[in-house]
């Protein structure tokens, strides 16, 4: 059962309440080169991107915010640090929501303009809580990094903003330890009903990158925690959309979508099921058809006719491999025997029959 939080409207896309769990990535172009970070943010959009990330270190680069702006329809959300005017500038610029720490901005009085400008331009804040970055007397007052301090420091940042009537926060707990990140998103939803966006930071490359986005972020929205997710690799940042998509779709939590399921393959199999495998789902994820699907499908891929129909039962449609042959089947039934040749294109007409 999901916890229920309140809604944030970040630009078109609302995050919290029954709203759809909307996937984050960061560019990670260089901030001045806006050209280089106008066709990553493409990218990522027709990735399936929700909501797009952009640093901006220095005043030359809210330029960036304006392009970006321009040339995508999602949100762009701006991470500062310590630079109010930067904030200020940011939001008047267009940014649809920033990440700051309240705590890291000099004095209250600045803190007050921002939740003023923000709340005149109705952008949220994100409160991004960082385990590495905590502030020094809360690590004191605990002694270590753990949950409970990092829940510390965001309701003593949410605290900054909540004090000049700002309420339009989102906040984030990471750490690049799964666990600690798991319990302290635990605590913090126990405590709060600000939208959570949930990731763990510093998860490295692809390989442990995303076993650790899937474990952490996974365990959280099994648990009904989270309202956005940010698969944070050292990758490619399209690689952190599939990843956070596949995250959604593994736990049926994702829009319209696919689910392939596959046999691991045995003795039994005589036909080459793992680049079958490959081929479709490569097809499936095509734009053409990853975004016109209109409902949620299950399809199979089995190594063999004697096993796969039946293991796969549930799916709506699938195949399944002969000795140069292949049979199509919808719901554990077989439907007609194909070629080997044939069977990719006839399992793609079958399933966009079924979907578009
Ligand atoms: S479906 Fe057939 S080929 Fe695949 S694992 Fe099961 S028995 Fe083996």
């Amino acid at each position: 059962m999901r916890k229920k939080t309140r809604e944030v409207k970040i630009g078109k896309i609302k995050i919290g309440g029954d709203n759809p769990i909307a996937v984050q990535s960061m560019l990670s172009k260089p901030s001045d080169n806006i050209q280089e970070n106008i066709n990553q943010a493409k990218e990522l959009e027709s990735a399936g991107c929700d909501i797009i990330r952009v640093s901006v270190p220095d005043y030359d680069n809210i330029k960036l915010i304006h392009k970006l702006k321009e040339n995508i329809k999602i949100p762009v959300v701006a991470d500062i640090h310590f630079d109010y005017k930067l904030v200020l500038e940011c939001v008047y610029a267009g940014a649809d929501k920033v990440r700051i720490n309240p705590g890291n901005i000099e004095t209250e009085k600045y803190i007050k303009s921002i939740a003023n400008m923000c709340n005149n331009y109705n952008v949220p804040i994100r409160v991004g809580v960082n385990s590495g970055s905590l502030e020094k007397n809360i690590l004191e007052k605990y002694g270590k990094i753990c949950p409970e301090a990092m829940c510390d420091s965001a309701l003593y940042n949410i605290k900054l903003l909540e004090k000049y009537d700002f309420n339009n926060i989102v906040i984030s707990l990471k750490s690049s330890d799964v666990i600690m990140m798991i319990e302290a998103y635990r605590q913090m939803s126990e405590i709060c009903d600000y939208p959570l966006h949930i990731g763990v930071t510093e998860a490295g490359t692809e390989k442990m990158g995303v076993i650790k986005s899937s474990i952490g972020i996974g365990s959280l929205l099994i648990d009904g925690i989270g309202d956005t997710i940010r698969v944070s690799l050292t990758e490619d940042p399209v690689k952190e959309v599939h990843t956070g998509i596949n995250i959604l779709k593994s736990l049926n939590m994702y829009r319209n979508s696919i689910n392939i399921v596959s046999c691991p393959t045995c003795g039994r199999t005589k036909i080459d099921i793992m680049n079958i495998t490959k081929q479709v789902e490569e097809i499936l994820e095509s734009q053409e058809i990853a975004k016109n699907i209109k409902k949620n499908i299950k399809v199979a891929i089995m190594g063999c006719v004697v096993n796969g129909p039946g293991e796969a039962k549930d799916a709506d449609v699938g195949i399944a491999g002969g000795n140069k042959y292949g049979v199509l089947f919808k719901h554990g039934q077989v439907i007609k025997k194909i070629p080997e040749q044939d069977l990719v294109s006839e399992l793609i007409q079958e399933i966009k029959n079924m979907i578009l």
